[in-house]
Formats: C-alpha cells, structure tokens, sequence
C-alpha cells in the first residue's frame, strides 16, 4: 500500500491531462512554427490552450508565455523586472524570507550584479503584510516579488492587497503562484498582479512545463535566447503535447476547486486535529489561511529524516519541507523565517494532499506519525534530557 501525501512536491498527472496529450505526440506532432498545414494546425492548438490558461488567470492570450516550468518562469520574471529597473536606475527588490530557491537564489544572482534585496520577515502565523511591504518600498524600487501561498507551510499571503501597495507606489508586481494554482481562484487583473509563475506538475498536469503570465508592456529579458517561439520572448520549439496537457489540467482543477478544496480541506483538518494530539508538537504556519491541502507540524526532540524513512517504511510518502532542501542537511529556510529555532525546524513534516487521498488514509497517517513520534523519542537522547527536565521544551 501506498499514500501519497506529497502533491506539494509534484502530483500524479490527471487521466483528463493524459489523454488531452496523447494526440500530440502521434497526430499532431509538426512543429508550430511550420508553416504547412500540419504546422499549422499545432499552431492553432497551441494558441487555443494559450487562450485557455489566459482565461482561467483573467488575463489575455498575448499576456501568456510558456515555459519550462515554473522555475524558469520566476527566474524570467524577475530578471526582466531586474534589467527593467537597471535601464531607470532602480536597483532595489522587495522579496520576503520563505520565497521558493528559483526566487531566492534568482535575487542571490542579482545582488551579486550590484542589486540590493530586501527580503521581508515573515510572522510566525506564516504571513507577510502589505503594511511591511509598503514600508519596505523605496524610491529605487523596481520590484515586488512574494508568493501566492507557501510551499512548505501553505499559508496564503495578502496577494491582492500587497498588489494594490504595489500599484499605488508604481512598482512592479511579480507573485509565485505555482502552490496556488488549481487550489485557489486567481483573477490577475482583479489582484493587481503584473506578473506571475505557473507549474503543470503542481496541479496535476505534466512535468517540465510551466506558464509566465506578464502584464501587457512589461518587456520581458529573454532567459533561453534562439528562435522567434513566443513572440521572441523563450526561445525553443514549444513543448506542444506538455503545454495541451498543462492546459487542460488547469481547467480541470478550476472546473472542480470548489468541490476538491471542500474534499480535502476535511482530511486536512483531521490531520491537523489528530496530529495535534502528539505532544510537543507545533502546526505550522496560519490554521485558517492556509492551503486546503497542506499539513505541516514540528515534532520536538525528532529528526525530520528519521521520521521520513520510518513513515515511508509504512508507506507513506511525505516530506520534511521543499522536495528541492531535503538532499541537504540544513533546516528549511521556511520553518527559519517563521522563527522556529534550528532544532525544532529539524524535526518537521510536512503532508501535502489531493482529491484522492480518503478518509482511511488520514486516520493510517495519524497513527502511524504517532506512533512513529513516539519511538523515535523513546530512542533519542535529546528527549531523555528535555524529559528529565536537563534542558527545556521549545514547543509547549
Ligand atoms: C515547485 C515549485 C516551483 C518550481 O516549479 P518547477 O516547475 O518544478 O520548476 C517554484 N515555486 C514554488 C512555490 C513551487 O512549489
């Protein structure tokens, strides 16, 4: 038996994706920029799924490039804003903390180039205001750039607010909303969003295929420079059968946010209620203003790799945080900008869920967390010493 609890990580493709994907590989596989009438029929199919995707973001066809995902959409993002702002002289971003590493490692490059970032804290709640941003805004200025919803943590920040902020003071305004998409409504237009990044794979679409929706007159730098694909602005013959199957993912997952968020936000709440019962034990992130499918709790005197590999032994596949840390040793960099000191972001766990996942399978997860929590502290010598009152409990 398998649970999967990971969609945050990546998510199983939808049978809809699937088969929408299948003609383009064996039918209609000529290359778009073709000028024949196969050439042209992927065309047309390419700029219907253009069409689609813009429709369901509240945006025009024109306002929408595809990529490789959504890595290569934040980086694009933000360094067309980056060479924007360096044209008027304006070097200055506001990012916050727990931004995903294809922002925070993006910015990295940039104050190597002579940029200064400004990465907002972030509140132990798990969200950032738009009163920290307008106050963090400078006259050098030339972008804002915080994500629709944590990918660690699930919490939903302020986006339509922070992108009035934006607009009043005249700054670009670029969100990662690849957690967000097919989970919450997105209406560009409506939130004050000037740019903003997209993943198939986040909701059930195909890996390796991402959406940057740009705000018409933003002139967006080219990251892969070659042909003339996408109006000149990402080179590279497009990904027609990823892009259709990207397409009619999203539609899916908006066709049926309601009736899912309902589904899953129960199974969330079990989790949480259940998992709350461990003692010592923290949610984190906001209860209320989260993600519909996100669970994530520090267990104190527990290693997150640990329990992991004891959870998986179980057969359930989860993740101590980002997919993209957990090769490495440090604490999330999320459970750090929240303010949980370094041994208790140790000792994270974070469940992901989706439409599929029942009733069943939450009440297997909370025992077996529980019982594995329990082990793990039974063996650890760090819970003896908390235990025998030696040092103190972080987390009450
Ligand atoms: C997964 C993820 C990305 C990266 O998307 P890829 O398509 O895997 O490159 C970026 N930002 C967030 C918030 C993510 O969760």
């Amino acid at each position: 038996m398998i649970i999967y609890a990971d969609n945050a990580a990546t998510t199983k493709m939808s049978k809809t994706a699937i088969e929408a994907m299948l003609p383009y590989m064996d039918k209609i596989y000529a290359n778009p920029s073709s000028l024949h009438t196969l050439g042209q029929q992927a065309k047309e199919e390419l700029d219907a799924a253009r069409q689609s995707v813009a429709k369901l973001l509240g945006a025009q066809p024109q306002e929408i490039i595809f990529t490789s995902g959504g890595s290569e959409a934040d980086n694009q993002a933000i360094v067309s804003a980056a060479k924007l702002g360096e044209r008027k002289g304006k070097k200055h971003i506001v990012s916050t903390a727990f931004e995903h590493h294809a922002v925070l490692h993006t910015l990295d490059r940039l104050k190597k180039q002579g940029f200064e970032i400004t990465l907002l804290d972030v509140h132990e709640n798990g969200i950032v205001t738009p009163q920290q941003v307008e106050a963090a805004i400078k006259e050098e200025t030339c972008l804002v750039t915080i994500m629709f919803a944590n990918n660690e943590i699930g919490t939903i920040q302020p986006v339509k607010e922070i992108g009035a902020v934006c607009r009043k003071k005249g700054v670009l305004f670029h969100t990662d909303a690849v957690q967000a998409a097919g989970h919450l409504h997105i209406d560009v237009e409506d939130m004050n969003i000037d740019m903003l990044s997209l993943s198939g794979h986040k909701f059930h679409g195909p890996k390796g295929v991402g959406v940057l929706y740009a705000k018409k007159g933003i002139p967006l730098a080219n990251i892969i420079e070659g042909g003339a694909q996408e109006k000149g602005k990402r080179a590279g013959t497009e990904n027609l059968p990823a892009i259709i199957g990207m397409a009619a993912a999203l539609e899916e997952a908006c066709a049926n946010m309601a009736e899912n968020s309902r589904k899953v936000q129960k199974l969330r709440d079990k989790l949480i209620d259940g998992l709350s019962a461990i003692p010592h034990s923290v949610l984190n992130g906001d209860r209320e203003c989260r993600l519909p499918n996100n669970v994530n709790f520090c267990f104190e005197g527990i290693e997150g790799e640990a329990l992991l590999l004891l959870l998986d032994a179980k057969g359930i596949c989860a993740s101590s945080g980002s997919a993209c840390t957990s090769g490495s040793l440090d604490p999330s960099h999320v459970l750090l900008a929240i303010g949980r000191p370094h041994e208790i972001a140790h000792g994270s766990l974070r469940l992901s869920l989706c439409e599929e996942n029942t009733e069943e399978e939450a009440e297997y997860i909370i025992n077996a967390v529980t019982q594995v929590v329990a082990y793990l502290r039974s063996i650890s010598p760090v819970w003896r010493s908390l235990e025998e009152g030696k040092q103190n409990f972080v987390i009450k």
